[in-house]
């Protein structure tokens, strides 16, 4: 391959917002024939907001949503932001954590009034503690997963206090996103680790051929490699920790510039935007660039 030529493109690239790690990168990009993506904070937007707290019996709210935030105000995840910012409008300055912990694709854990509390993925917490008590509590984790919302369960000091319900929104440029991809020939692959209502709403609206939800961090690489060895060729988007591996083991892996810096290293290509349709731009412009050296 000629330089030139692929510097070319790089230069390209950055005017696409599309920042791109090495001119080697383009061409690995050429043979892409499966685009797989997260959904949190990739194809929605990641600016969630609180919809509701559910306390379990005996609990009271405002202590689950005020001890839950102030836990997610140490996490770098979409939906801690959301229950802190919460948490800090309805109760004031956050108490502060000890030991804080953060699982990605999980939850987080700290100590937070001397007590040893846990937020994150309703299954992860139920592992520990199990599942909430009561039927009130069953009975809106299901409402709320059928509204395609994220429910974020939180206890402490060996029980399940209560659960969280988040909402999100899809980016007005994903749908459009999706539609180019499969234009090009692309399969499309929605990958997470929420629950597969709240991830059948999103693939829904924005049209991938497949969902894949539930999946922990390790799940999504070990997606990536079972696409690699059905002889698929994969180019990965995400933006979180819990992305990291898959995006590495990706033939090519994309971050959103509004994604956390291990995806950003992880990756091969940031798209500056955080728009989707810079993912069909990159594709274009690595095959352009290659076919003007051959
Ligand atoms: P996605 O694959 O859509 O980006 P993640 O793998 O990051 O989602 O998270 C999967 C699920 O784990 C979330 O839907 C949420 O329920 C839970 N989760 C992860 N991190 C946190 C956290 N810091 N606080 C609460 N819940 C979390
Ligand atoms: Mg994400």
């Amino acid at each position: 391959a000629t330089p030139t030529a692929l510097l070319v493109g790089t230069g390209r690239g950055a005017q696409l917002g599309i920042l791109i790690k090495g001119p080697q990168v383009l061409e690995s990009s050429r043979r892409i024939d499966t685009v797989v993506l997260d959904k949190t904070g990739t194809v929605t937007t990641g600016r969630m907001q609180l919809v509701a707290v559910h306390a379990a019996a005996g609990a009271d709210p405002g202590d689950v949503l005020r001890t839950a935030g102030a836990v997610e105000d140490l996490s770098e995840h979409p939906v801690a932001a959301a229950v802190a910012a919460a948490a800090r409008a309805a109760t004031g300055p956050l108490p502060a954590v000890a030991d804080f912990t953060a699982a990605p694709g999980r939850g987080v854990t700290g100590v937070v009034d001397g007590r040893a509390v846990a937020a994150g993925r309703p299954g992860w917490l139920a592992d520990r503690w199990g599942a909430p008590a009561g039927d009130d509590l069953r009975a809106a984790a299901d409402a709320a997963e059928r509204l395609g919302h994220t429910v974020v369960a939180v206890g402490w000091d060996g029980r399940c206090r209560g659960l969280l319900e988040v909402s999100d929104t899809v980016k007005p440029s994903s749908a459009d996103a999706v539609a180019r991809l499969r234009r090009a020939g692309l399969r499309t692959v929605l990958l997470t680790g929420d629950n597969e209502r709240a991830a059948a709403a999103v693939g829904r609206e924005v049209g991938v051929d497949e969902v894949v939800a539930g999946v922990l961090p390790e799940g999504k690489l070990d997606r990536v490699r079972d696409l690699q060895r059905q002889g698929r060729v994969v180019a990965m988007v995400g933006d979180g920790v819990n992305d990291a591996a898959a995006l590495a083991a990706a033939d090519l892996g994309v971050a959103m510039g509004q994604g956390t810096d291990v995806a950003i290293q992880a990756s091969d290509l940031t798209l500056v935007r955080g728009d989707l349709r810079a993912v069909v731009d990159a594709l274009r412009l690595s095959r352009r660039t290659l076919a003007t050296i051959k």
